[in-house]
Formats: structure tokens, C-alpha cells, sequence
């Protein structure tokens, strides 16, 4: 194959290295300058010739522009000109040239609903205060629209240092994008390569030290590295082709659902026995204005009904005219253990075990496959809601994976005081949909068989303000009044077995030494005394009094540096127990 190289010096780093690598592969690479192509149009085909007219350029197979700034608009004439002779090109003009306009990056990037930083195009001096306000600054980045390597990006660290810079670059005539600046960033970013739908190869640049701009061209580093789940979907839907992302429909279960139309449909997920289908109730909220999907799934756990009701009281609140971009809800994930009033599928199978589930495994993996290729995979985000376990009782809460960037933000969004930091058992919904780069929590709360009032308005007000961060709704994101990330937990155990008369409840803080449960045995006699090994938080408990050696009495969220945060909003009961205010 002849590989064709438009790029204005073969000596350039980049282009070198292209042709070594089509060497390598057994072709023969051929760097042409843009400059030096002569574009001939006629009647008959379009024609390029090179260094005058008397070579005509007539067998590459594929061309890899490498079409310099300075140079854009006659290297895309080029670009034009080859794809106009049915030469594949690795980009034909219209990226190249988009790629080129930051603002118009920016549009496209959010439009496919992809986050980005908040962006403000100002014009004149009287919009600088309010354009930094929006953007969260100062600091703020300043861009020139049309810049690259670097060079036009300033960081502003006062009203005043934006406003010279602005007023400066106006005089030029140029135009400018005010930017949040994203300081968690520290310097770094990621690129990402793709070819067709996959993401072939990653790079982190590091910027230099004293230097917030990445670019190698900056004195910036870079090195391989290997992209988390979400960053690969990010990439893939910012380089998928506009137009067929824009016509993309949403359809569940076979069934189309129009924008602003709310859709109830009965997914099939498996069948019974006796030759009826079993339909899973969902429910789709679709706006009328673009924005993430979000799904919400609860009694995956067929026991666990506080769920069911969050789920309800959330749909049953809004409209499509009410929601930005598309709201799944499912009531009822497990909707055979839910009939049967059980935790599980037949066969004692724990549904959340069996994701993302297989089309050819057993019945419980069927049935999660089905659910996760109509439900997940349809989604952008997700929150799956849980109760404790038969038996047990838990502080509402959130689950989540926090060393990831999008995990993070729902699990923040949510508004609860306690995050448990762990990416969830293997094969659970959360963490097969968070690992398929559908960044997904769980919130628990509460026990099993019962609808409890305080439990589900916890997770109402906490859906609602994960819509209203995403940007589907204009409702007010929910604060917490203060906020524990629990790195560690543990579940303290009984040795013996026997009656426990538990003295601790969720809510309550344990320190290390203190009673947890005093357990007897038949004849009355206290057989053990179980104490706390660790101060910390009681985030859940047993309800049942009957324990064998080993059961699980409480689980205690560790304390340290947070403990004296969590005293202050606690009361003194009349033991002298310190329990948060509900
Ligand atoms: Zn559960």
C-alpha cells in the first residue's frame, strides 16, 4: 500500500515516526507538502499534482493528513481535493476543520451531552464579572478560539488580570472563551486515539512545574497509560459522527420512545414456567430537551421495598416537560423474588451477582443480561437502590466507587452525610455498569418487607438533587450538613452462640471498648459481652436476636479524623449515647 503523508516537513517528529511505522508494516510512505500540491479541476475528475505540473499524484492508497495551523485552510483544500478522488483519508476536512474551532468543539462536545468546562464567549468589557462568575472564577482560563499548542491560553488569576488580557486580545480583533479552570487537574490531562469505534492508544501529559498548560510543546511530559472505563466512553462519544448521534433514538424492550413522551413498557426479561413472560415494569421519562439518561433501579432485591417507593415518588413527580434529557426508572428489577416476597431468583440466585449478565448462561445470568443491555447500556448514569439485607437494618447512605472522577460527582450529587468508598462486589449491577463506563451508586437505607417513611424521603430528596446536578431539572442540589467519606468498615461479629439483646443503634457513635450486644443463653445466663475493637460510626445492625457463632451483630463505619465533625451534630440520649439527629 502507498501511504500518503501530508505534512510540511518529513523531518517533523510525528511524520517520521508515521513513516517508520508504515515502513515497518511493509508499505511505502510518501510525505507530501501541502504547499507544494497543485490542485486541478476541470470537467473530468479532480486531479493533484506535485512541485509543478508535471507529476500528477495518482496511486496512494490512503492519506494521513498532518495539516498544520498555519496552513488549514489550503492543507483542507487538499484534504478536499483527495477525497474528492475517492482516496480514504484518516480524517477528511470537516473534523480537521472543527477540531481547529475550540468554540465550535465546545457546541458539538455538548450537544452529545459530554462534560465539559464551563465556557463563556464574551464580548465586550461589561460582561467580565458575570462571565466569571458563571465559569466558578477567578482563576479562570482564558482561550483564544482559534489556537493551538498552547499558545493563547492564559490563566487569569484576578478580575483585573482577565479584564487587561481580554481587552488586549479584542483589540486584535480575536475572539475569546472564558473557562472554569478544572484545578483538580493539576496540570494534567489525557489524550485519547481513536480509529473507527475504538480507542487504540492513551497518553497523560504533565505539564512542567510552574505551568498549568499540558502541552509537550510547554515543556510538558507524557507517558501510555491505560483509560479508566469512562474516559473511554468519553472518548468514543465525543469522535462518533455528529449527525448519527443526533438522529439517535432511544428504544427499550423494541420500543420507540419519542422525546417529551412519558412510555410505560413491560420488558421481557425471562419466563415462567407455565408459558407467561416475565415482564418487568419500566417506565421512561423522556424531555423534550437533550440531556443525559439516568436509570434508577430498586428491588433487585426482591425484599427490599424502600426502593420501590423512592422510585415511585420520583417518577410520579415529574413530567416530560419537567425533565432534560431521559429518566428510566424501574420499580421493580427482580420482579420474580419481589412475587415471591424474597431476596432472590429461584434457586436462591442472587440477581446482583449475575451482572453484566450472559444471553447463553443460566437463568439468573439471562435475566441480568436482559436488564443490562435494555436498561444500562441505554444509560449514561445510574442509581440502584437497596435496604440492608433480612435481618439487618442500615443508616441511609451512599456505596460508591470514589476513586472514579463521574462515581464521585453522583455519589457527592446524592447529598448524604456517609459515603462507604468501595467499588461494590464483583458482578453487582453497580460495579458491572461503572466498569461498561455507566458510572453508577447505590443508596441504602433502612430494612427489608417495609415501606418507611423517613427512609424513602431520604432517597426522593436524594434523587432529585442527583437530577438537578446533572442538569435535568431546575430543582436545588441537596447539601448535606456535613459529609463522611468512610474508607473503612468493619462488621463486628459474636463468638458465641445465643440471645442477643442489642444495645446499639444505627446512628449512634461506638467507641472503641464500648458494649455492642449482650448475648444470653436459653437458661438466661449472659454467655458473652460483644464489645466495639474500633470507634467509629454504627451504619447498620442486626434485627434478629437469635445468633450463631460468626453472624454479623453490627456494622461500624471507622472514625478519625471526621469523629470530632460528627460529634458536633449529634445529641446525648438519656444513656449518654451520642446518636446523630436524624
Ligand atoms: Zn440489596
Amino acid at each position: 500500500m502507498v501511504v500518503g503523508i501530508l505534512s510540511r516537513r518529513r523531518s517533523l517528529y510525528t511524520t517520521r515516526r508515521l513513516a517508520e511505522s508504515a515502513l515497518r508494516l511493509g508499505h511505502e510512505a510518501r510525505v507530501l507538502n501541502p504547499l507544494h500540491c497543485v490542485l486541478v479541476l476541470s470537467r473530468r475528475a479532480p486531479e493533484v499534482y506535485y512541485r509543478g505540473l508535471e507529476s500528477r499524484v495518482s496511486d496512494l492508497d490512503v492519506v494521513l493528513p498532518r495539516i498544520g495551523a498555519s496552513i488549514t485552510e489550503h492543507g483542507l483544500a487538499v484534504v478536499n481535493q483527495f477525497d474528492m478522488m475517492g482516496v480514504p483519508l484518516v480524517n477528511n476536512s470537516q473534523p480537521i476543520a472543527r477540531s481547529r474551532d475550540k468554540l465550535r468543539s465546545l457546541q458539538l462536545l455538548a450537544r452529545a451531552g459530554i462534560d465539559i468546562p464551563k465556557t463563556v464567549m464574551a464580548s465586550d468589557p461589561t460582561q467580565i464579572h458575570r462571565a466569571l462568575e458563571i465559569v466558578g472564577g477567578p482563576p479562570a482560563v482564558l482561550k483564544v478560539v482559534k489556537g493551538t499548542q498552547g499558545i493563547g491560553v492564559i490563566l487569569a488569576e484576578t478580575e483585573q488580570a482577565a479584564l487587561t488580557v481580554l481587552e488586549t486580545f479584542w483589540n486584535l480583533g480575536m475572539n475569546i472563551l472564558v473557562q472554569e479552570f478544572i484545578e483538580e487537574s493539576e496540570g494534567r490531562d489525557v489524550r485519547a486515539f481513536v480509529v473507527g469505534d475504538r480507542v487504540v492508544t492513551a497518553m497523560r501529559r504533565q505539564a512542567s512545574i510552574g505551568e498549568f498548560r499540558s502541552n509537550v510543546h510547554r515543556g510538558g511530559t507524557g507517558m501510555v497509560v491505560e483509560l479508566e472505563e469512562s474516559y473511554r466512553r468519553a472518548a468514543l462519544e465525543a469522535s462518533a459522527r455528529p449527525r448519527a448521534r443526533a438522529d439517535m433514538s432511544l428504544k427499550i424492550g423494541g420500543r420507540e420512545i419519542r422525546r417529551g413522551t412519558v412510555e410505560q413498557i413491560h420488558l421481557k426479561a425471562s419466563e415462567y414456567y407455565t408459558a407467561t413472560p416475565v415482564n418487568v415494569p419500566v417506565i421512561v421519562i423522556r424531555g423534550a430537551e437533550r440531556g443525559p439518561t439516568l436509570f434508577l433501579t430498586a428491588a433487585i432485591h426482591g425484599d427490599e421495598l424502600n426502593g420501590v417507593e423512592i422510585v415511585r415518588r420520583v417518577m410520579t413527580g415529574y413530567n416530560a416537560q419537567q425533565i432534560r434529557g431521559t429518566l428510566i426508572c424501574v420499580p421493580v428489577v427482580n420482579r420474580v423474588g419481589f412475587l415471591t416476597h424474597t431476596r432472590y431468583l429461584p434457586g436462591r440466585r442472587d440477581l446482583n451477582r449475575y451482572f453484566p449478565g450472559d444471553p447463553l448462561g443460566n437463568a439468573a445470568a439471562r435475566y441480568a443480561h436482559a436488564l443490562f443491555t435494555e436498561i444500562v447500556t441505554r444509560s449514561r448514569y445510574g442509581v440502584d437502590l437497596h435496604t440492608a439485607s433480612l435481618g439487618r437494618t442500615n443508616l441511609p447512605h451512599v456505596r460508591a466507587d470514589m476513586a472514579s472522577r463521574d462515581v464521585r460527582k453522583l455519589a457527592r450529587a446524592f447529598g448524604t452525610e456517609i459515603i462507604i468508598d468501595s467499588p461494590g462486589p464483583p458482578r453487582t449491577l453497580r460495579h458491572a455498569a461503572t466498569a461498561a463506563g455507566v458510572p453508577t451508586i447505590i443508596f441504602e437505607s433502612g430494612e427489608t418487607f417495609r415501606f418507611q417513611r423517613n427512609m424513602v424521603a431520604r432517597g426522593v430528596a436524594g434523587v432529585r438533587s442527583v437530577l438537578a446536578v446533572l442538569g435535568m431539572t431546575t430543582d436545588h442540589r441537596k447539601e448535606p450538613r456535613f459529609r463522611v467519606i468512610v474508607k473503612v468498615s468493619e462488621w463486628v461479629r459474636s463468638v458465641k452462640g445465643g440471645i442477643a439483646d442489642i444495645l446499639v443503634r444505627p446512628g449512634e457513635i461506638i467507641y472503641a471498648g464500648e458494649e455492642i450486644a449482650s448475648i444470653t443463653n436459653p437458661f438466661g445466663r449472659e454467655v458473652s459481652m460483644v464489645r466495639s475493637p474500633l470507634t467509629g460510626l454504627i451504619i447498620g445492625i442486626t434485627t434478629m436476636p437469635m445468633v450463631n457463632p460468626g453472624d454479623a451483630i453490627c456494622h461500624i463505619a471507622k472514625l478519625e479524623k471526621t469523629l470530632a465533625t460528627v460529634e458536633t451534630f449529634c445529641v446525648t440520649d438519656s444513656r449518654g449515647k451520642k446518636m446523630l439527629l436524624a
